[in-house]
């Protein structure tokens, strides 16, 4: 596909693939929770799309925050939240909304913060899925799009030095040698 400078694209999973999934999910969650009020926290930033898209296919009455942390992840998965929630999750149906599952650190350390306020319910929908990455075994996601393999992805979201977030499919980035 597209070359920047020599950056090179190839498309891993096309747009229409996307939003065929993307409805599935939204159909699961609105079945699972029949009823009840769903409370959807998206992962700054690269999940904004994806929460932008699943949140309009949810047929329950829905509410969102937004949280965001900062980059330098360590092996400890702990990472410092830049922006924290605007509004108490205790005794809410909490999903969390991120781009991708890689090691599981982040999502760990995540899972683990928001447990402490006491969510009715807490599960996890993962856009994208590299299970040969995982680290932390207990760590899944409930609601997954799509497995890839171990590769550097950006688009629909996700980004390299942020840029390539509003590309329509996901691709694979290959960068020039060093
Ligand atoms: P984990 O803690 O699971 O290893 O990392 C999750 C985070 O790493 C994701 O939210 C994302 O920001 C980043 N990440 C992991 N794999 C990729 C990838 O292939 N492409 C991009 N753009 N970010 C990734």
């Amino acid at each position: 596909m597209s070359v920047r400078g020599k950056e090179h694209l190839k498309v891993l999973i096309r747009r229409s693939a996307i939003q065929k999934r993307v409805q599935e999910i939204g159909k699961q969650i609105t079945k699972d929770y029949r009823g009840q009020r769903v409370h959807l926290i998206g992962v700054l930033k690269g999940a904004s799309i994806f929460l932008a898209d699943l949140v309009r296919t949810v047929g329950l009455e829905v509410s969102l925050d937004l949280s965001s942390y900062g980059k330098g992840t360590r092996t400890s998965g702990e990472v410092k939240l830049s922006k924290d929630l605007d509004t108490s999750i205790e005794g809410l149906n909490v999903i969390l909304v991120e781009d991708i599952l890689d090691t599981g650190l982040t999502l760990g350390y995540l899972c683990r913060v928001l447990r402490q306020r006491k969510p009715k319910d807490l599960r996890i929908a993962a856009l994208l899925d590299k299970p040969d990455r995982r680290l932390m075994k207990d760590v899944h996601a409930d609601y997954i799009g799509f497995q890839i393999p171990n590769e550097f992805v950006v688009g629909y979201g996700l980004d390299y030095a942020e840029r390539y977030r509003n590309l329509k499919d996901v691709c694979v980035l290959s960068l020039p040698p060093e």
